[in-house]
């Protein structure tokens, strides 16, 4: 099983993705369905800003997602506003995008 993972640009300051990977590791949380497979982590992206949106740079990261054969996608919980407990619309136009192109998403990681 190939999966990515997409996480939010603001975070990137304090974020090495050791909570994610650790969880994908230990198949934690909402990895926990992948217990006993095979996962081959194929990209580790973040979105590019709220001001860029889904520019060209975050579309040529979703279709190489799409192109490395990712099956599920992973959205971090940094993508949902604590403030609103919302996901990013950013966000999920990217999911949108990746579902139409055949990516199951799951929003969370660890
Ligand atoms: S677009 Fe969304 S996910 Fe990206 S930095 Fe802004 S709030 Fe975070």
């Amino acid at each position: 099983m190939k999966i990515a993972m997409i996480n939010c640009l603001k975070a990137n300051s304090v974020c090495t993705a050791a909570g994610c990977l650790k969880a994908l590791n230990q198949r934690k949380a909402h990895f926990e369905d992948y217990t006993g497979s095979d996962v081959e982590l194929v990209a580790l992206a973040r979105c590019n800003g709220c001001d860029a949106g889904i520019d060209d740079g975050f579309r040529e990261k979703l279709d190489r997602i799409v192109s490395e054969g990712a099956e599920v996608c992973h959205f971090g919980i940094c993508t949902v506003k604590k403030e609103t407990g919302e996901e990013c619309p950013v966000i999920t136009e990217a999911g949108e995008y990746l579902e139409k192109k055949g990516v199951r998403l799951v929003r969370g990681t660890h």
